[in-house]
């Protein structure tokens, strides 16, 4: 099944199919969280299938039997050998030397690479090679969240396909029909999964939407100076920090824009401290894997502590 927000794309891929006008490579791009991993599978399972020239693969015959347990000749998957590790040079090899190969099954042959963009230089150097001699009826999908750190000698090559995420009506309503959870939940998660459904899905059974809500009502109690920094900070280091002060980025950038609209300067010169704070604790945790996070949340409670008593003084001298 084509997820909702993916039918433009997947109408355009099956246009090529059907004008048999299928690159020989396909850059598939997008955040976290779209549904690039199944849109790829859809695709190469589309080309595989012996009975559907027109649309989705048929999911009956022989070779979508092999595709869907994993086993069709026809069709290589390369991933990390562990998550997060680099994809070597000895699997892309593998790959050369079964691409030389005429398919077996289907009339094509599929290769999907995922994330392309954890290959080492020298994987990269050689499935550089396999894309400049394409062959008939082979489609490779590189896979990317950041197409950035792949060489330009290979974003060249490929078809780009970018998918995006949806309005957040159609998020809400899509998530809505998955499962039970409210609207007043799903939408404070919209900016940090950036409005990608699957990323929402999993963040939301995950409890993320109550450890956004405490960490609002804690944020609130430390705005107020009504809080103890060391104590909170305990409880704040059983969560995922970047995510907490992502949202707490976009908690301050919303107030910003509100009392921006009210001309409260003194208010937003106050948010802006804050956000500086919020900034300066996002870059030292995206800078060091070996972050000490409970000092590092201590020290970020006690400068906001510390703006409000200037901003305090500011108010009232
Ligand atoms: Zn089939």
């Amino acid at each position: 099944m084509i997820y909702p927000w993916l039918k433009t794309q997947w109408q355009l891929f099956l246009q090529q199919k059907i004008q048999t006008r299928v690159p020989h490579a396909i850059l598939l791009k997008g955040v976290e969280g779209l549904g690039k991993r199944s849109f790829a599978d859809q695709m190469a399972a589309s080309l595989l299938c012996e009975n559907n020239m027109t649309g989705e693969a048929c999911g009956h015959c022989h070779s979508c039997q092999l595709f869907l347990a994993g086993s069709h000749p026809d069709h290589i998957v390369i991933e990390p050998e562990e998550a997060g590790k680099q994809i070597k040079i000895e699997q892309i090899r593998r790959l050369k030397d079964k691409q030389e190969l005429t398919p077996t099954v289907s009339k094509w042959k599929t290769v999907i690479i995922s994330p392309a963009d954890s290959m080492n230089i020298n994987a990269n150097n050689s499935l550089l090679k396999l894309l400049e001699e394409p062959q008939q009826n082979t489609l490779l999908i590189l896979i990317v969240v950041r197409p950035a750190l792949l060489p330009i000698t290979i974003v060249s090559r490929c078809q780009k396909l970018t998918l995006s995420a949806p309005e957040p009506a159609v998020t809400i309503s899509w998530l809505q029909q998955q499962s039970s959870f409210l609207e007043s939940e799903i939408v404070p998660l919209l900016p940090l999964a950036n409005g990608a459904p699957l990323k929402m899905m999993s963040m939301l059974e995950q409890g993320v939407a109550t450890i956004i809500e405490q960490v609002d009502r804690d944020f609130n109690l430390l705005l107020a100076g009504d809080v103890n920094p060391v104590s909170l900070a305990k409880d704040w280091q059983q969560y995922d920090v970047l995510m907490v002060f992502n949202h707490l980025q976009n908690l301050i950038q919303r107030r910003i824009v509100k009392d921006q609209n009210e001309s409260n300067r003194v208010k937003t010169k106050y948010y802006w401290h804050i956000y500086d704070c919020i900034i300066a604790a996002i870059k030292l945790i995206s800078s060091s894997s070996n972050i000490n996070k409970v000092l590092l949340i201590e020290q970020f409670m006690v400068s906001v502590m510390n703006t409000d008593a200037d901003y305090k003084t500011a108010n009232y001298s």
